[in-house]
């Protein structure tokens, strides 16, 4: 990749990488602990280790999507001929992939296979033919 095309996903990167750390953490609410309060509504209790749970994995997420934009921003400026490719088979990842998920890795179709290996259809050994 080369470029106006390289100069746009530098500023794609960018500009994801800024808006995850101004998001920033979601605050986990903090289990009580004084026993005092348990009893006073015992709905609340799950409600709120729900809302734990569901913050600390969307913080896990975003800390996760932060970590490949970093990378992929080293990538960019390391091997910029590279980036862009599919690393599984060299072809180059559909624009379209890009713009969603500038720090994608692979091309649809090898992504596909590494997050689902069922899709990958009946693999044949030569022994099944004996
Ligand atoms: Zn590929």
């Amino acid at each position: 990749m080369e470029g106006e095309a390289l100069t746009r996903m530098r500023q794609l990167l960018k500009d994801r990488r800024r808006a995850l750390l101004e998001e920033g953490d979601v605050p986990i609410e903090r289990i009580r602990k004084d026993p005092s309060e348990i009893g006073g509504d015992e709905d609340e209790q799950p409600l709120t280790e729900m809302s734990q749970a569901l913050a600390s994995s969307r913080n896990r997420a975003r800390t996760q999507e932060l970590r490949l934009i970093d990378e992929a921003i080293a990538r960019l400026e390391s091997d910029p001929e590279m980036f862009g490719l599919c690393e599984t088979c060299e072809e180059p990842i559909a624009p379209k992939r890009l713009e969603a998920m500038p720090h994608a890795r692979m091309c649809v179709g090898c992504q596909s296979q590494v997050e689902d290996p069922v899709k990958r259809g009946p693999r044949r050994k030569l022994t099944d033919f004996v």
